[in-house]
C-alpha cells in the first residue's frame, strides 16, 4: 500500500490518500503510528536532543512548523500556556531514522514496551520516535499533523511522570492513555490544527457508531490486553478513543487538579470524589445515552446535474482558509459510461451519471487517478439509516501507485445545517474506515443544492480539512 501527498484539495484523490493514511494511522489513534515499511535499513545511532521547559516556541501559524524539534518545542509551549502544566525538568528526544536503528540502539526498557507495529513511545523523561513512519514516501516531507498528535500524546506521558514525581503512584493504563489523548487533542487545538470540539465530536460519533463493541473501562486496565485489542478490528475505538472520552468526562467534572491529584496519590475516589466502580457505571451510561434522539424519516432520489451547475466552498485546512469553485462543465462518456465532467481547482473529475460517483480524475487532459468502481459517497435513493459499503481499488497513474479504499457509509439523519450560503436541510452521511473503525469523513448533502453544503475530512495529507458552501448556482430542471 502506498499513499502520497497532493496539494490540491478536491473530493477526489485526497480521499484515497487520507483513507490509506488513516489506515496506517490505524490502531494507533495517537500513541503511536503503525510502522509502514518493512525495513532493510542500516542501523544508525539516534539523534538525541535535550529540551528544557524553557525551550518552548510559539509559532504564529501551524504552517510554520516544519521539523520534529519545532513540533516538540511548540507542544511544550502550548501545554505550558494553554493547559498550564509544565514538565519538571529537561526532556530528551531520541529520533531514530528507521526501525532497524530503533531495534539496535533503543534502551531495552523502551523496546520492551513497544510492540513491533508501533513507531515510538515515552519512557520517563524520554520520547523515542521512529522517523521513517512520519515521512511521506513520495516527497519525504514530514507529516506534521501525525507528528503533532503523536509527540503531544507522548509528551502527555512525560507530564504524567512529572506530576506524579519520584514516588510515582499507579494509575490504570486506560487513564494514562486517555490523559495523553486528551493532551494531544488540546495541543492540536491550541496550534490551530484541529478544534478541540471537533476532535471530541469525532470521538463521540465513533462511540455512537460502535456502541455495541465499546468495552467497559474495567476491561482496559491490563497493558497486555490493551495492546492486543489495539490491533483488532475497531481497536483504536475500543482503547484510545474510549479512554480519551472517559478522561475528558472526568476533567470536565472535576478539573485538571483532580487529575494531578490522582497521578500523585493513585486514589481514584478521593481525587474525583466518586468511587471508581461508580464512574465505570456512569461512563457506560454516558456512552449508552449519546445521541439517542430519534431521527426523522426521509427519502431522496438522485438529482440531475446540468452543465453550469456551480458550487463555491470555503475551504479550511490548518493555517489556511481559501475558496474552491466546482462546476459541472458538460456530459461525456468514459469507456462507454455516461459521466458528468466536473472541474474543480485546476483538476477535472468524471462522475458517473447513474450514481454521481467519482470515477476518474484528470489533470491537463491526462488521467491521473482511475478507480475500478465509482466512489459512492452517496447511494440512491437516500433514506434514513441506509448503510452501504463504499469500496474500490484506485490506481494513481502519475505516481505509479495503487491502493484500496474500503469504507462503511451511513446516512444518519436529515437536519437543518447552517453554512455561509444559508440554512439548508441536509442529510448527514458518515464514512468509517472498515479496518480500524475510525470516522474518516462526514458529509452534509442538500437536495436543494444537489451536492454537499458541508464536508469534513479528518486525516488528509493537508491535515484536518473542512468545506462549507459559500454560494451556488444551478440550472432549473
Ligand atoms: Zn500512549
Amino acid at each position: 500500500m502506498v499513499w502520497f501527498t497532493t496539494h490540491k484539495s478536491d473530493w477526489g484523490p485526497n480521499h484515497e490518500r487520507k483513507m490509506t493514511l488513516n489506515r496506517w494511522f490505524a490502531a494507533s489513534i495517537s500513541c503511536f503510528t503503525v510502522f509502514l515499511f518493512a525495513a532493510c535499513d542500516v542501523a544508525i545511532p539516534p539523534k538525541i536532543e535535550e529540551f528544557s521547559p524553557s525551550s518552548g516556541y510559539k509559532p504564529a501559524s501551524v504552517t510554520q512548523i516544519k521539523t520534529v524539534e519545532q513540533v516538540l518545542a511548540a507542544t511544550i509551549a502550548v501545554v505550558k500556556d494553554d493547559i498550564r502544566i509544565e514538565a519538571a525538568g529537561s526532556l530528551r528526544l531520541f529520533t531514530y531514522d528507521n526501525r532497524a536503528s530503533f531495534d539496535h540502539y533503543a534502551p531495552a526498557a523502551s523496546k520492551s514496551t513497544v510492540p513491533r507495529h508501533i513507531l515510538g513511545g515515552a519512557s520517563g523523561n524520554e520520547i523515542h520516535l521512529i522517523l521513517s513512519g512520519f515521512q511521506d514516501p513520495g516527497s519525504n516531507d514530514l507529516l506534521i499533523g501525525n507528528l503533532i498528535e503523536v509527540i503531544a500524546h507522548e509528551y502527555g506521558h512525560v507530564l504524567q511522570q512529572a506530576i506524579s514525581g519520584q514516588n510515582s503512584a499507579t494509575v490504570p493504563l486506560w487513564f494514562s492513555e486517555g490523559f495523553a489523548g486528551w493532551v494531544a487533542a488540546n495541543v492540536l487545538n491550541s496550534l490551530g490544527w484541529q478544534p478541540y470540539d471537533i476532535s471530541l465530536h469525532r470521538f463521540e460519533r465513533e462511540l455512537i457508531h460502535h456502541r455495541q463493541h465499546v468495552l467497559s473501562l474495567l476491561e482496559l486496565d491490563d497493558a497486555n490486553h490493551w495492546n492486543a485489542i489495539t490491533v483488532k478490528p475497531n481497536g483504536a475505538i475500543k482503547t484510545y478513543v474510549t479512554a480519551t472520552v472517559a478522561v475528558q468526562n472526568l476533567i470536565q467534572a472535576e478539573g485538571l487538579d483532580a487529575v494531578k491529584n490522582y497521578f500523585r496519590t493513585g486514589i481514584f475516589a478521593s481525587s474525583f470524589r466518586t468511587p471508581w466502580e461508580n464512574f465505570v457505571r456512569e461512563f457506560d451510561g454516558y456512552v449508552a445515552r449519546l445521541d439517542r434522539q430519534k431521527p426523522g424519516e426521509f427519502s431522496m432520489t438522485k438529482p440531475e446535474w446540468r452543465p453550469g451547475d456551480t458550487w463555491v466552498y470555503r475551504r479550511t485546512i490548518p493555517g489556511k482558509v481559501d475558496r474552491v469553485q466546482r462546476t459541472v462543465v458538460k456530459e461525456a462518456r468514459y469507456e462507454g459510461i455516461p459521466c458528468y465532467v466536473v472541474e474543480e481547482a485546476g483538476k477535472t473529475f468524471l462522475y458517473t451519471r447513474q450514481e454521481l460517483g467519482q470515477l476518474i480524475d484528470m489533470a491537463e487532459n491526462t488521467v491521473i487517478t482511475r478507480r475500478d468502481r465509482p466512489n459512492m459517497i452517496l447511494n440512491w435513493p437516500l433514506h434514513q439509516g441506509k448503510e452501504w459499503i463504499n469500496s474500490y481499488r484506485f490506481e494513481d497513474l502519475k505516481n505509479r501507485s495503487s491502493g484500496h479504499s474500503d469504507r462503511k457509509m451511513i446516512a444518519i439523519n436529515s437536519d437543518a445545517v447552517r453554512v455561509p450560503a444559508g440554512l439548508f436541510n441536509a442529510v448527514k452521511i458518515e464514512a468509517f474506515d472498515r479496518t480500524n473503525g475510525r470516522l474518516v469523513s462526514e458529509y452534509w448533502y442538500s437536495p436543494k443544492v444537489k451536492w454537499f453544503v458541508k464536508a469534513r475530512w479528518y486525516v488528509t495529507s493537508e491535515g484536518f480539512k473542512e468545506y462549507e458552501l459559500l454560494e451556488y448556482e444551478y440550472r432549473a430542471k
